[in-house]
């Protein structure tokens, strides 16, 4: 008997050359009708007689999808036999767009992540006789930009800024022949028909394979290129000389802090950095992750690309372009986004020659295909035996994630306002735009306004409730309010906790070990050392950091000295004769400590807690970049220590979790003269271990199993392997974040479910 079944697939499913693959399928059955993207991911409609349709519903579980797709959910339904002629993939806004009604609970449209080259357009990029030879905008269905060049969904070549370039001859062929492994490759392109390569230098403009070979050239010769990348422009230099790496960082605004190097395959990377199995899945996916891992002492990067620090950031080429000049170069590269020091990555074209006027770029290579999305690359770090996310971008495009409280209405979630993102609940997900970044800069605003543009766009459902931080000095919490729909503030731990219940999946109660910065807490002090009990949308702080003075308030986190005044002393009185002796960089140590009694200014930070330690070591005295004086700390602690001492104690007493006998321990070991490392190993170890133990007690009294770990300071590989171990042995169950980033730029995931548990 001849029938007509009909499949709802939900996964990532768009832009993946997923709808061809159906077609093969399809046509090797010899079924007939129709495969179209739609709101919630594809729908197929097939025509045949029982024994093939069983056999196509079958070669779903057996046959390999395309590298990059993934199905969720498919649903089989029977429909009504239209006596189709063949099989045909057809536009998304044919047959009706009948699922948009039921898509508000299952929409997924996670299948935009842009992908780096892969090998079978590489291998084309490289043969002198094959038409697509060094053409850098070469892609197929299993690789390629997809978020990036997007104007809108679902995804189809009319929906991308390829549509302004007519396909020649040999491009349409391939295109609509269902053999080839780019039918239907939305992104397809060549040099006769698709966009020009254009490098613009000393010597005027050359376009194509010059155009190649000037910026290869200018390169090797020691210059700063900028580069329009995948999502965004980059600056790019030799790490292996001192004079681009100093250029590259007066361009960006004399900032000190750690810049990745681009490298051209695996091989190079092993020699920079210690790469373990996740860590080296992580950097050869096809997003193109910046890892963070080990140094090795190879000598090819220098110092000043990530000074100080025992990671070193290594990231393979986004496209064939990056990868043409990384295997011409020879040595690794400088790759970070264009942008000056806090600013979102440059996108547009003008923005980018004013950049490149800048009298220390040497080449600007730009081309003709605009960017609709920016996307900052993705940053891992490998934590031993697997990689804990930093920052979300390009590779993750709009990540999608379970969430564990259904939203019975659409929620916004604005983010931080450091590192944010911004997040959409929708019925059973949370969907997140790629890192936006810091909102202090003037241009921050409109980077935000259009990720949640581009969000709501991507999904296809305007947000009824939207939740904010409650600090009132957020920009996204200002932003949020003039968005005229209902506000929702949650405590920025809270929020901070609730993201590592998404990353764990988890419903249930638990306690949260929230180890961070600085955080907005209900009593309108800086928190940030905070053991929470957490249920679906309410928490309650169930024993804290001992507040110390904030000597100076936000200047006290640019400049740790300040912290180590506070934390030496018992009170703060005493701390500001201590800090009159102090020589700090021509401040007057006494005023700001003064101003700090004054107005009372405390704060309960793990974060400043760690400054401190790392500037009574005299490792840091100010912070050049955020995170600094901490990760100079944990890279002394990990060195080779050629003696270890017990971790140093915390004493935890009616919810007080008091550092100041592990300060004093610190301060005694120095005068007698113990290893520097091993004091910042036992200092962190200490740490770990004292909140640890609070959280066990708080856990037993509340009778709950599960704890969640987040904030920035648990991205120190000490603190959180030792709290971790701890916890075990107290018979807890430790949940440490993975994909969810532990510090603020998970944020906007946490306001998510809480929105969606809020309803
Ligand atoms: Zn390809
Ligand atoms: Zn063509």
């Amino acid at each position: 008997m001849v029938r007509r079944r009909r499949a709802e697939v939900n996964g990532r499913v768009q832009g993946v050359g997923f709808r061809p693959h159906v077609h093969r399928l399809a046509t090797t059955l010899g079924l007939r009708g129709w495969v179209r993207n739609d709101a919630g991911g594809a729908v197929i409609d097939v025509e045949g007689d029982d024994a093939s349709l069983d056999a196509f519903v079958d070669a779903f579980a057996t046959t390999p999808l395309p590298p990059l797709a993934r199905i969720d959910v498919i649903r089989w339904t029977d429909a009504v036999f239209a006596g189709a002629q063949e099989f045909t993939i057809v536009d998304a806004t044919e047959h009706g767009s009948d699922r948009a009604a039921d898509c508000g609970a299952g929409v997924r449209l996670d299948g935009l992540a842009d992908a780096g080259p892969c090998d079978a357009c590489t291998a084309e990029f490289d043969d002198p006789a094959d038409r697509r030879f060094r053409y850098p905008f070469t892609c197929c269905t299993d690789c390629g930009p997809r978020l990036t060049i997007a104007t809108g969904g679902p995804w189809a070549r009319a929906n991308t800024v390829m549509a302004g370039y007519e396909l020649c001859v040999a491009c349409k062929h391939e295109f609509s022949t269902p053999a080839d492994r780019r039918f239907h490759a939305e992104a397809i392109a060549c040099p006769d028909c698709g966009p020009i390569l254009v490098h613009t230098g000393e010597v005027g403009a050359t376009a194509g394979h010059q155009a190649l070979d000037r910026l290869i050239d200018d390169v090797i010769a020691g210059g700063v290129a900028v580069v329009k990348g995948v999502g965004g422009h980059h600056l790019i230099g030799r790490a292996d000389r001192e004079d681009p790496v100093a250029a590259i960082r007066r361009i960006k605004g004399r900032d000190a802090k750690p810049m990745a190097v681009l490298v051209a395959d695996v091989a190079a990377a092993h020699t920079l950095v210690e790469l373990d199995a996740a860590a080296t899945e992580a950097l050869t996916d096809p997003g193109r992750n910046v890892v963070l891992a080990q140094r090795r002492d190879s000598g090819t990067v220098v110092d000043l690309v990530a000074g100080d620090q025992g990671d070193l950031g290594v990231v393979l080429p986004p496209s064939l372009l990056h990868l043409d000049l990384a295997r011409a170069v020879g040595v690794p590269l400088v790759f970070t986004s264009a942008n000056p020091s806090g600013a979102p990555t440059v996108v547009d074209d003008a923005a980018a020659a004013t950049l490149a006027a800048h009298r220390d770029v040497t080449s600007l290579v730009t081309h003709d295909r605009s960017i609709t999305a920016r996307a900052d690359d993705t940053v891992v770090r490998a934590m031993g035996g697997c990689c804990l996310t930093i920052r979300s971008g390009r590779g993750d495009a709009i990540a999608v994630r379970r969430s564990p409280h259904t939203a019975g209405r659409p929620v916004l979630a604005a983010g931080g306002h450091l590192k944010c993102t911004v997040s959409l609940a929708v019925g059973d997900h949370i969907h997140t735009s790629p890192h936006i970044g810091d909102l202090d800069h003037p241009a921050a605003r409109d980077a935000w306004e259009h990720a949640v543009d581009s969000l709501i766009r991507s999904v296809g459902v305007e947000p009824e409730l939207v939740v904010a931080d409650r600090h009132p000095d957020y920009a996204s919490a200002w932003w949020a309010q003039d968005l005229g729909i209902e506000v929702l503030t949650v405590q920025h731990h809270h929020a901070h906790a609730a993201a590592a219940l998404v990353d764990a999946d988890r419903r249930r109660p638990v306690v949260a070990v929230v180890l961070d910065g600085h955080g907005w807490g209900d009593d309108g002090t800086s928190w940030g050392g905070e053991i929470l009990v957490v249920d679906a949308d309410r928490s309650h702080r169930a024993a804290h950091l001992r507040p110390v003075a904030l000597p100076g308030g936000v200047t006290a986190i640019r400049e740790p000295w300040r912290m180590a005044v506070a934390w030496l002393c018992d009170d703060t009185p005493t701390a500001c004769d201590v800090a009159a002796t102090w020589d700090g960089d021509g401040t007057d140590v006494l005023e700001v400590c003064r101003w700090a009694v004054a107005r009372g200014a405390t704060t309960t930070s793990a974060g400043r807690l760690v400054d401190a330690i790392a500037a009574i070591l005299g490792i840091t005295g100010v912070n050049r970049y955020e995170g600094d004086a901490a990760m100079a700390l944990e890279s002394l602690a990990t060195s080779d220590l050629a003696c270890r001492l017990t971790p140093f104690d915390l004493d935890i007493a009616d919810g007080e979790i008091d550092a100041r006998p592990l300060v004093a321990q610190v301060v005694d070991c120095l005068r007698r003269g113990a290893p520097l490392a091993a004091i910042a190993d036992a200092a962190l170890a200490g740490i770990g271990r004292g909140f640890a133990k609070a959280a066990a007690g708080v856990a037993s009294d509340e009778g709950i199993e599960h704890v969640v770990l987040s904030g920035g300071v648990l991205q120190n590989r000490v603190i959180d392997d030792v709290m971790c171990r701890e916890l075990v042995a107290a018979g807890l169950t430790p949940h440490s974040h993975r994909s969810v980033p532990a510090n603020d730029a998970g944020l906007s995931i946490g306001q998510a479910m809480i929105g969606a548990a809020r309803g």
